[in-house]
């Protein structure tokens, strides 16, 4: 008897787990259930000035496998391109100051390139240097990315190099980010090592000799969406409902219903790649302590503004990558990627064009949310224009909006999370959760706990009768 599930969620987990249950032996019936008219979530990647810009995602970190490893079985591995520079700039009392160099998630592994930079105060310099002869002060249990890196290399460090980068990544604030989930290793490195800057020094050695010169970011000449096309290609058998919204889960005699509006789809088992808060209702009735649980995982709203302006109108010099904004600076840009240096194929034929991808939003700040789209550009222009010396008009603009769209982990989360997956396995035998709510928000991580919980859905069919 052919076995059925249904996938809900279509970004890049659901899709994921759509891919490796449809292609499972023996084979699987699977619907895929999207409440969008598009597939693949926070992945977009649509025309800016003629040329495919990623809206959300513009690139994958390749020095975890399941990216890498997927994109490889679906015959995407030759036409990976990498960032074509890597060196980045930060905000430093309103100047651009180079990050320096042999950097560790902003945690430097050289004090005279961070001399050099000029990011941190003499007394900043000092109290890192600390890190190298301080005993051991390890809490022994889960802390935040700050607390970590103020106790062994000072707040400095912690608020304009560290606090930059992870939130960055996270659109949160390090005071309130798990080390333990979010930058496992750094936790990792001080429990390994009592320096921590030692401890950094010894793992960047053994990744360069691992894969010496590899780039640390993948993308495609058609930008992350490819990943998305393929993988909507390598499922030719599952039923895509798009614009079909799961609203309930029900347990049958035999197995699930999956209610989404006047539509019912049965299932033996069920993946919700949903967010958290999209998940959270569909348990309630079933795994009420989960769902409560779920309900209380908070997100962070950001918005991507991209424009192109002509190089004669930038004065000032675009070599690298982008910068970053420290929280301190008081600015409404978080972020700003030099698109047309990172990825130079996005200027298309046009050599003259210049392309700035600016990040706005972070938990706790959300200022973007309540200006228009006219006056967000127009502030966030008022703020790049004296850090890049403008003196021209912007040519072409756009605004990508991502409410609610980082969820956000705060020490304990990791736990947070087992308890949550063991009151939905112990509630909803055969049901199981993906995506970037609780393990990891990147794309690898994503893929990663899609692959997971395929297998573990897949586990259950073998205890069902025949
Ligand atoms: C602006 C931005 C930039 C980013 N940059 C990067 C980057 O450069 N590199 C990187 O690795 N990661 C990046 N990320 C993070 C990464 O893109 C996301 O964490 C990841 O794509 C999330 O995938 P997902 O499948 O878990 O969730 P989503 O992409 O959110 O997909 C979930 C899907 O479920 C659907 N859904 C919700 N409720 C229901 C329901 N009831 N029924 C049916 N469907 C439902 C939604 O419509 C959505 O399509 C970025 C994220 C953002 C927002």
């Amino acid at each position: 008897m052919a076995r059925s599930a249904v996938v809900i969620g279509g970004g890049i987990a659901g899709l994921t787990t759509a891919y490796r249950l449809s292609t499972a032996r023996p084979a699987i019936d699977v619907t895929l259930l999207e409440a969008g008219p598009r597939l693949g979530g926070k992945i977009k990647t649509t025309p800016f000035a003629g040329v495919p810009i990623d809206e959300g995602a513009d690139a994958f970190l390749t020095r975890v496998p399941w990216a890498i490893e997927l994109c490889r079985e679906l015959g995407l591995d030759d036409s990976f391109i990498a960032p074509a520079t890597g060196s980045a700039f930060i905000v430093t009392k309103g100047k651009l100051r180079p990050i320096p160099d042999k950097t560790v998630l902003g945690v430097p592994t050289s004090l005279r390139s961070l001399a050099k930079s000029g990011v941190v105060s003499p007394l900043g310099m000092a109290r890192a240097g600390l890190d190298l002869i301080r005993p051991d002060n390890w809490p022994g249990h889960d802390e935040s990315v700050a607390e970590l890196i103020a106790r062994r290399l000072g707040p400095e460090i912690a608020e304009r190099l560290v606090d930059p980068l992870v939130s960055g990544i996270m659109a949160s604030d390090t005071q309130n980010l798990s080390a333990q989930i979010v930058t496992p290793q750094l936790a990792e490195a001080t429990r390994k090592n009592r320096s921590l800057i030692r401890a950094l020094r010894e793992q960047r050695k053994l990744a360069a000799a691992a894969t010496p010169g590899a780039p640390v970011f993948y993308s495609f000449e058609g930008g992350v969406g490819v990943l998305v096309e393929r993988l909507a290609r390598a499922i030719p058998d599952v039923d895509v409902r798009m614009s079909t919204s799961a609203t309930q889960l029900e347990q049958t005699s035999d197995g699930y219903a999956v209610h989404a509006g006047a539509e019912t789809f049965g299932a033996d088992i069920v993946v919700i790649a949903a967010p958290a808060n999209a998940v959270a209702p569909l348990l309630r009735e079933h795994a009420a302590d989960a769902a409560a649980e779920l309900a209380s995982i908070e997100y962070a709203s950001v918005a991507l503004v991209t424009v192109a302006f002509s190089s004669k109108s930038v004065r000032h010099s675009t070599e690298g990558s982008g910068f970053l904004v420290p929280r301190g600076e008081g600015m409404l840009m978080t972020a700003c990627s030099w698109g047309h240096r990172k990825w130079p194929h996005w200027t298309g034929s046009d050599e003259d064009k210049l392309i700035f991808r600016i990040s706005t939003g972070r938990f706790g700040d959300e200022r973007a949310l309540h200006l228009d789209d006219d006056e967000l550009v127009e502030s966030l222009l008022d703020e790049l224009g004296p850090l890049l010396d403008i003196h021209g008009p912007v040519l072409e603009w756009r605004v990508s909006r991502w409410p609610k769209s980082f969820p956000q982990y705060p020490p304990g989360h990791g736990s947070t999370v087992s308890r949550i997956e063991a009151d939905v396995a112990r509630s909803l035998p055969g049901v199981n959760l993906a995506g970037a709510s609780y393990r990891g928000v990147g794309i690898p991580a994503c893929i990663r706990s899609a692959n997971e919980a395929a297998a573990r859905a897949i586990d259950h069919l073998s205890t069902l009768p025949a």
